[in-house]
């Protein structure tokens, strides 16, 4: 089969299989505000932390304090005390009140809009900047976070050895009009299905136009 056809059929065959999933609580966030200050924030939660303690913890935080204003002049015990027990929230805390100072100091309280002004706020990595500007501006790119890297790996479309050359290859070979929804699309597949270990491969949904590379132990 065509290589490129093999792509779509692997994207379209993940995303009939995505209303068995929940989807990932950044996701539901961009759908439900369209706030690219809620995604950011919403994703420096997230990291390292399972999705029903980040949604509580975002939704508490957020009936506090919903913009770059009102967050950076929360004291951080309180921000601390808000986001327990997200992982690391001591570290999240300071982290998140310093980029909310940035933002009102130096981007007149308006989360910016490119990855390369992303990446300039410390805390602020690759992947979080990407999904701001895909799940927050809706602009495409493409977030590569540890399922995308490892699901793109074993299907075989790219060949890398990290996140970001995986984000670099991707966009040679994805059609443009899948990069906002993949991450979506495999995270909820890594979580569920192609798991980091022992992938659930013999049902899965697109096991034909996959090589399985990498694949140790399977189920
Ligand atoms: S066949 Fe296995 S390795 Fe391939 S996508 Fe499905 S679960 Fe992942």
């Amino acid at each position: 089969m065509e290589e490129k056809r093999r792509i779509v059929k692997l994207i379209e065959g993940v995303k009939k299989e995505l209303s068995r999933f929940n989807i990932p609580y950044v996701t539901e966030v961009s759908e439900k505000t369209r706030d690219p200050f809620r995604v950011l924030v919403s994703c420096l939660l997230s990291l390292r932390t399972k999705d029903e303690v980040t949604a509580r913890a975002s939704q508490r935080l957020f009936q506090m304090a919903d913009t770059p204003e009102k967050l950076s002049s929360l004291p951080v015990k309180t921000i601390e005390r808000l986001i327990y027990p997200v992982g690391f929230y001591r570290v999240k805390a300071k982290t998140i009140k310093a980029i909310c100072r940035e933002l009102v100091k130096r981007y007149n309280s308006r989360v910016p809009d490119t990855v390369e002004e992303l990446v300039k706020l410390k805390g602020v990595g690759r992947k979080t900047a990407t999904l701001v500007v895909s799940m927050g501006y809706g602009r495409p790119a493409i977030c590569v976070d540890t399922h995308v890297h490892r699901i793109t790996n074993r299907w075989g479309i790219v060949s890398t050895g990290s996140p970001h050359q995986t984000e670099l290859s991707l966009y040679r070979v994805v059609p443009e009009r899948y990069w906002i929804e993949l991450n979506t699309l495999l995270v909820a597949f890594g979580q569920n299905v192609c798991k980091p270990i022992s992938p659930h491969c013999s049902e899965c949904g697109v096991r034909r136009y996959c090589p399985q590379i990498g694949v140790g132990k399977k189920r």
